[in-house]
């Protein structure tokens, strides 16, 4: 079994963990913590550890010493001043070269497909944003946070990581079927919104509708496309958004015999050179990924610094995974029972400089057509969990809207 789009997601916002409790927590799997926060990087020749203790921080060969004894200045460093100041530079300042390199730049390939020069903290990462910002310190701050008193609520967020039984596909049939299916229409071909008067008449395959509230959720770049009456409204900037690009490849085992997959997955630093930017083993996290003694992996590549391997022929990709596999994981003999591709053109939005002025345009255009309710990943995070809490607050303002 394996995935296609995003494969874990975090219970990071309470909205997650109220929407299984909606759907029924029967669906709901949740990986081993302990599992899920082994994650390894790479590192020269093999795979070290992410520290995550004290101990495991001093002894880790990720860190530079300079690094890892300047940890304990961090509180002492000045505060920022440049609140578009990107993220490579935010660390460098707060942590150090090292911990860029080994530890942020992969994060950032793994979940933005991005470069730390791209990503600016106050929009992709508000919260560590906010730590410095609040406390002047990522040291203190997360001390603060960690004894801020949580409402009840509060603490239905946690750092599981969570998928649906039978893969995230589930999630999505049992959201349908509580919506009920005859309220769904799948593969809208040539939507059309047009505003007419007070209501919104909705065009798709040659039928018309009309609402007196429209909610779209699709991509920032995909708005005026369903949308065209905001082109020309001074806002068209709002909608030119940069995804990058990234491939995912599941690879599938009926018999592992590579290292042990005794984690979350491993991830590759841009410093190292290498071809993919990281692979997830989901089958050691989620049950009935992989037959008993095999494996599943996800694996990734392209990103903002190879958009250009989503070019590559299904050949080419094949061997640069196997080359990468093999030696990543130890695998001598590489002969997958399942390869499959999925190439996502528009993959991630990239929350930079450009995101303020993305906000403001669909703010504007709410405010020039009401009844439009703008979302989508443009906007309020990409992972899951934010894409949740989006769902339900924009669910909820129309609910408001209509009680009116
Ligand atoms: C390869 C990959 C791996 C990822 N991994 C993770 C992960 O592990 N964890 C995580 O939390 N996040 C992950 N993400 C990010 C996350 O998947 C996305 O941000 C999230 O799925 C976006 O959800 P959404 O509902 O906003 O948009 P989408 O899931 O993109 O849904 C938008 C829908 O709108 C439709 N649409 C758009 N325009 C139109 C139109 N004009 N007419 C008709 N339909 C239209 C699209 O076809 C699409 O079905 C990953 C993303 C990718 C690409």
């Amino acid at each position: 079994m394996w995935e296609t789009g995003p494969c874990t997601g975090t219970i990071g916002t309470p909205d997650v963990a109220e929407l299984f409790e909606d759907l029924g927590l029967d669906i709901l799997e949740t990986a081993d913590p302990a599992l899920a926060h082994n994650r390894y990087i790479w590192k020269g020749d093999r795979l070290h550890p992410l520290p995550s203790s004290l101990v495991s921080g001093i002894q880790t060969p990720l860190f530079s010493w300079k690094d890892k004894l300047g940890i304990l200045l961090e509180p002492f460093r000045p505060k920022g001043n440049d609140p578009e100041e990107n993220l490579a530079s935010f660390v460098k300042r707060r942590l150090g070269e090292s911990i860029l390199d080994y530890a942020v730049d992969p994060f950032v390939s793994g979940v933005y497909a991005s470069t730390p020069e791209h990503v600016i903290p106050k929009y992709a990462l508000p919260k560590l944003y906010a730590l410095e910002e609040k406390h002047g310190s990522l040291i203190l701050g997360s001390i603060h946070k960690m004894k801020e008193p949580k409402s009840e609520r509060d603490k239905k967020a946690s750092k599981k990581i969570f998928s649906a039984k039978g893969g995230l596909s589930i999630l999505i049939e049992t959201l349908a079927k509580n919506i009920g299916t005859e309220n769904i229409s799948l593969n809208a071909g040539n939507l059309c919104v047009s505003p007419k008067g007070n209501t919104f008449v909705v065009s798709c395959d040659g039928t018309e509708q009309s609402f007196t509230h429209v909610i779209f959720t699709g991509g920032a770049n995909r708005i005026t496309e369903a949308c065209p009456f905001l082109l020309n409204r001074g806002i068209d900037n709002a909608f030119a958004v940069n995804y990058t690009k990234v491939m995912e490849v599941a690879v599938g085992f009926e018999k592992w015999e590579g290292r042990c997959l005794d984690g979350f997955g491993a991830l590759v630093p841009s410093k190292e050179g290498r071809k993919i930017l990281g692979a997830l083993f989901l089958s050691s996290l989620f049950k009935n990924r992989a037959p008993k003694g095999g494996a599943m992996l996800s694996v990734f590549m392209g990103g903002k610094r190879h958009p250009e391997y989503l070019d590559l022929t299904d050949d080419e990709v094949f061997n640069i995974v196997k080359d990468e596999l093999s030696s990543m994981l130890n695998l001598k003999d590489f002969r997958p029972d399942l390869f499959e591709i999925t190439r996502h053109q528009n993959a991630i939005p990239m929350y930079d400089a450009a995101t303020p002025g993305r906000q403001e345009g669909y703010s504007k255009a709410e405010e020039m057509f009401p009844g439009l309710l703008l979302g989508g990943n443009g906007i309020g995070g990409i992972g899951m969990a934010d894409r949740i809490k989006q769902g339900k607050a924009l669910a909820t303002k129309l609910l408001q809207a209509h009680a009116r």
